[in-house]
């Protein structure tokens, strides 16, 4: 149960002031939740703030920095033609003019009654030897200085939602903030300067200074430290439980694996036969299997996971495997299916589309055992879905999935072995504190007969060229991702939004083209990945959501548009999507000039190197430095706040500290323990706390 003080931060945000459904879409859209809550604004952090508290005499303004001035405004002159709406003002005996590309001039009026006093806050700008403040930010009398002078927080947005909505709906929501009991050591948040949580919340939303909510803010770290240590206590409550629990034998006599690789069209290279080898030991002994197989884009993990189910499927027992989008899902079982059949492996699909009775009859068949492995989406530790003998769970995180449903999977049977398949290759330096103690296996090399991707990085200017060069690739049967980046800005409004990218390669290649994107339903996705699979559509013009896992080996061409504004390992990621068939490869990063050093680099290296570990290195090398797109991306994959650059050293203070407090205090049963579940559940891995509770 959620400790009732929590209550109001876990409410809807339609419950706040002024959000109805209209404004809870785009909010909805942004935290990728259909219902938004109160926290989830309260975790969207601005990435920079304002300072509009300078007033200066305009005389004394410098040309292109923000400030608020007091201005009597003079007369309105509307535009003609294309001309802009233009409010001319002065003070003293200097002249402002306020910009307006689209405004009536009944509003304008309204807002700027000529001869009344007016405060405009904004950015000032030198035109024709005149100041001008184009769509001034704030505007407002004397009554409204206060609130337009402050430190205003700057935040991601997303198409339909307007700064002033976000930022008064983050205010709303601060208002709900109740001050929570402290969790931390004192003489800890003495040492490291910090604030208490609610403090460090509020100025994080309502900023004193614009260095509160600079990336180095010890209130961005202290909320960070929340977030990592809250991961930390959930990651050993978990060890500390799957450690306890023996672990129970399957022992398999090799038959149904014989039949898989009988019917395998290639032979299994030596670091999946090795990572095989690691895996079936585990699950032959008592000791609880907990294991992290890592190995890049491609370098076939899958076929590990469907031998270490058949392994316990030998031995009488069931297995499940789990993607964590629908599309990855369908693709693990189709390309699962033939091979399990073979073998005489039942096999069947449960994902958030399988509905009504043919879900019923599904389930029925897992609860008698008759189906033997089980692939799915989150949908499979719902409720109602229970396995006779679950033995395994194969969850492929794709670091998208949090240690909370590793654990609600692993809750389906009886001291359930658990794999964790990860396409991240991460530095060994990281693994232990960012998964916690498991043991590892790695698929290093890749899969032979593999041709080495022609990588190209290519100017926008030259897009013509790329464009060609596709046209003659699609003549000849070639299949091309084009991938354009997500807006996550609307200021950032030169990014080719994938709709557009669309619609102008359309206008070449016809019907040959599809599209992809976030937005789309997951039946219009499937729908539009199925297209380009069977190669009905040969250019797929898609945002990042084909970053994880798909694949279609026939695609043989990968286009990345800015791809300056990715980070390395998304980068990696992407064009990890082509090189999987035995066709020459090739990857064309079009950047926009002029690049920044670090995205230099990062192009640079992409170039160099295939090697997903040298890549990962670099990347942490590189973290911080120029502008990746989006805030979340650099983030540490999974968490909200925490970021590896800031925060990375934090981490290993969360770690030992989760250690210390549950030598002390297994059951979080103390007072400070009680404290501790409250961040369990601020950060929701409630999971955890049923453990203990479990006992
Ligand atoms: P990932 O590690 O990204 O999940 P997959 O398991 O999807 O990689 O494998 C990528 C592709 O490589 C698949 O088409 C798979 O059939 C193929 N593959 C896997 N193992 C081998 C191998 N030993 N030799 C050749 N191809 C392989
Ligand atoms: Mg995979």
């Amino acid at each position: 149960m959620r400790p009732a003080i929590l209550n109001p931060l876990f409410a809807s945000l339609k419950t706040l002031k002024g959000v109805g459904d209209k404004i809870a879409k785009p909010f909805g859209r942004l935290f990728g939740r259909e219902e938004p809550r109160i926290i989830d604004l309260l975790f969207h952090l601005p990435y920079s703030a304002i300072d509009r508290r300078s007033m200066p005499k305009l005389s004394e303004v410098v040309p292109d920095t923000i400030v608020t001035l007091e201005v009597t405004v003079d007369r309105h002159v509307p535009g003609r033609g294309r001309a802009p709406y233009k409010i001319r003002t002065h003070q003293g005996m200097q002249t402002l003019d306020l910009v307006y590309f689209h405004i009536s001039p009944e509003r304008a009026e309204k807002m700027f009654p000529a001869g009344a006093t007016r405060y405009v806050s904004g950015l000032v700008s030198m035109y024709d030897s005149h100041f001008q403040m184009t769509h001034p930010d704030r505007v407002g009398s004397e009554k409204d200085l206060p609130e337009i002078l402050t430190v205003e927080p700057v935040y991601p947005l997303t198409e339909g939602l307007a700064t002033g909505t976000m930022r008064r709906t983050a205010a709303n929501a601060l208002a709900k903030l109740p001050d929570l009991p402290e969790w931390c050591d004192p003489s800890f948040l003495a040492q490291k300067k910090f604030a208490p949580f609610s403090t460090a919340l509020r100025r994080m939303h309502a900023p004193e200074e614009v260095v509160d909510v600079a990336p180095e803010s010890p209130f961005r770290a202290r909320l960070a430290y929340d977030e990592l240590l809250s991961h930390q206590l959930a990651l050993a409550l978990l060890r500390t439980r799957i450690r306890r629990d023996k672990g129970r034998k399957s022992i398999g006599d090799g038959r149904l694996r014989a039949k898989i690789e009988a019917a395998l069209t290639f032979s299994l290279t030596g670091a999946q036969k090795a990572a095989i080898q690691e895996i079936i030991r585990d699950l032959s002994s008592e000791h609880r299997m907990l294991r992290l197989l890592q190995g890049d884009v491609g370098s076939g993990k899958t076929v590990v996971a469907l031998m270490a189910a058949a392994h316990v499927i030998e031995a009488g027992r069931q297995a499940a495997i789990m993607a964590p989008t629908e599309i990855l899902a369908r693709q693990h079982y189709d390309r699962i299916a033939p091979l399990a059949k073979a073998a005489g492996i039942r096999i069947s699909i449960l994902t958030g589309r399988e509905r009504g009775r043919d879900r019923e009859a599904l389930l029925e068949q897992l609860a008698a055992g008759e189906i033997h492995l089980l692939v799915g989406t989150h949908a499979l530790f719902q409720e109602g879905v229970e396995f006779k003998d679950l033995a395994l769970a194969v969850v492929d995180e794709q670091h998208r999935f949090g240690v909370h449903q590793r654990l609600a999977l692993a809750q389906k049977g009886e001291a359930v072995d658990l794999l964790v398949m990860t396409a991240t290759p991460i530095p060994r330096t990281l693994v232990l504190t960012y998964f916690g103690d498991m043991d590892v296996s790695e698929l290093r090399s890749k899969p032979a007969g593999r041709q080495p991707i022609d990588t190209r990085t290519i100017s926008l200017g030259r897009i013509e060229e790329v464009v060609e060069a596709i046209g003659r690739g699609i003549q000849s049967g070639a299949r091309v991702y084009w991938i354009c980046p997500l807006i996550e800005e609307s200021e950032l409004v030169d990014l080719a939004a994938a709709e557009e990218r669309y619609a102008f390669l359309k206008e070449r290649f016809g019907k040959k083209v599809g599209l992809v994107h976030g937005r789309m339903r997951p039946t219009e996705k499937d729908a539009a990945m199925e297209k380009f699979a069977r190669g009905e559509t040969q250019i797929l013009v898609s945002t990042t959501v084909v970053e994880v896992g798909v694949d279609v080996p026939e695609a043989t061409i990968m286009v990345i548009e800015h791809a300056e504004r990715f980070g390395l390992a998304q980068l990696h990621q992407l064009r990890g999507r082509v090189g999987r068939g035995s066709g020459q490869s090739t990857c064309l990063l079009l950047y926009k000039t002029p690049l920044g050093e670090a995205a230099k680099r990062r192009l640079s290296t992409m170039r160099e190197t295939e090697d997903g570990f040298r890549i990962a290195e670099e990347d942490l090398a590189l973290r911080g430095e120029g502008e990746v797109l989006g805030t979340r991306q650099s983030g540490l994959p999974g968490f909200k706040i925490a970021n590896h650059e800031q925060h990375g050293a934090l981490l290993e203070a969360a770690r030992k500290d989760a250690a210390l407090i549950l030598m002390r205090d297994p059951a979080l049963a103390t007072e400070r323990g009680r404290t501790l579940r409250i961040l369990l559940h601020l950060f929701e891995r409630e999971d955890a706390v049923r453990l203990i509770e479990a006992g």
